[in-house]
């Protein structure tokens, strides 16, 4: 069964599951993005910072896929902020993934301490005038960013990806997505395994015959975010692709909801960069 879709604001369709690719070796993307292609998976989440552009394009190619069939997203770097700059490192991305467009580009940290963001965005908005990026948006925005990007350039993103696992469920934020029309899109939506060993997490893996990783990737889907685990290993593809063929029920996504804690994996979106 193919991953559902969800709508973005500007009409396009975004796979709801698909492949992250941070830390998967340049040496190796192309084979790990070309498997997961081949064996279902329709994203390809990558970043200019990954350092693996060049595999993420080749593996789409190798893929066998027509171009039209895989979702490919990178991001603009913090040092790559503000209009001009902008402009260069999406064409620089481009150029590495060796695609004339890409279907999402993303504003990867807001580093508010910059300020830049704005500026960052309104390269985005003429990039996606210009055809070379079909969809825009951002990643780990805080509620105050969006609202200002949206203030002063009229345009929502369609996407944000920001961190979500058991244990940073961010409710508050997914309200305001939902409010704006953004897609919330999870980023270590595994949680370095922290909730693995959880009662909850343990007794819906029980209950469902299914992993642990499985019914966490389950409850994202439920949650009705977008989500893109990360795995180079083939078998640990085919798991986290396989979480179509059972549900979660209303008790076991009330017992999830109580996981939270409000702690992060990854950096603090205010003070990164
Ligand atoms: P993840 O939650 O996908 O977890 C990856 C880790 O879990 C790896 O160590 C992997 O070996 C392991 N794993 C994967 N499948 C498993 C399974 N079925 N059972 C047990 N272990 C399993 O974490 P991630 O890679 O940090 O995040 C996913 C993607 O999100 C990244 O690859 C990247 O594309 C994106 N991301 C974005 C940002 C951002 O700032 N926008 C930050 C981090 C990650």
């Amino acid at each position: 069964m193919p991953p559902a879709r969800l709508r973005l604001n500007d009409g396009h369709m975004i796979p709801q599951l698909g492949l992250g690719i941070w830390q998967v070796p340049a040496g190796s993307t192309r084979d790990t993005v070309a498997s997961a292609l081949q064996m279902g998976y329709r994203l390809v989440d990558g970043a200019a910072i990954y350092g693996n552009e060049a595999g993420q394009g080749e593996g789409v190619r190798a893929s066998g896929l027509p171009r039209d069939d895989v979702f490919v997203t990178t991001k603009v770097w913090n040092d790559d902020q503000g209009y001009d700059a902008t402009l260069r490192a999406v064409e620089a991305s481009l150029k590495r993934l060796e695609m004339e467009s890409l279907e999402l580009c993303l504003i990867h940290w807001p580093t508010p301490s910059r300020n830049l963001y704005v500026d960052t965005w309104r390269a985005l908005i003429r990039l996606r005038e210009d055809g070379r990026v079909r969809s825009i948006g951002v990643s780990n925005f805080m509620g105050d960013h969006l609202e200002r990007i949206i203030g002063e350039t009229g345009t929502v993103p369609v996407l944000n990806q920001i961190e979500v696992n058991p244990r940073l469920q961010q409710a508050e934020l997914r309200d305001l997505h939902d409010r704006l029309g953004i897609v919330t899109q999870s980023w270590t939506p595994l949680g370095q395994g922290r909730s693995f060993d959880a009662a909850p997490v343990r007794a819906a893996a029980a209950r469902t015959g299914k992993t642990a990783a499985q019914v966490i990737l389950r409850w994202h889907v439920q949650l009705g975010v977008a989500v893109i685990p990360r795995s180079s290993r083939t078998a640990g593809l085919a798991e986290n692709l396989d979480i179509l063929d059972f549900a979660l029920t209303a008790e076991e996504m009330i017992a999830f909801a109580a996981l939270e804690e409000g702690s992060r994996c990854g950096p603090d979106p205010m003070r990164f960069g």
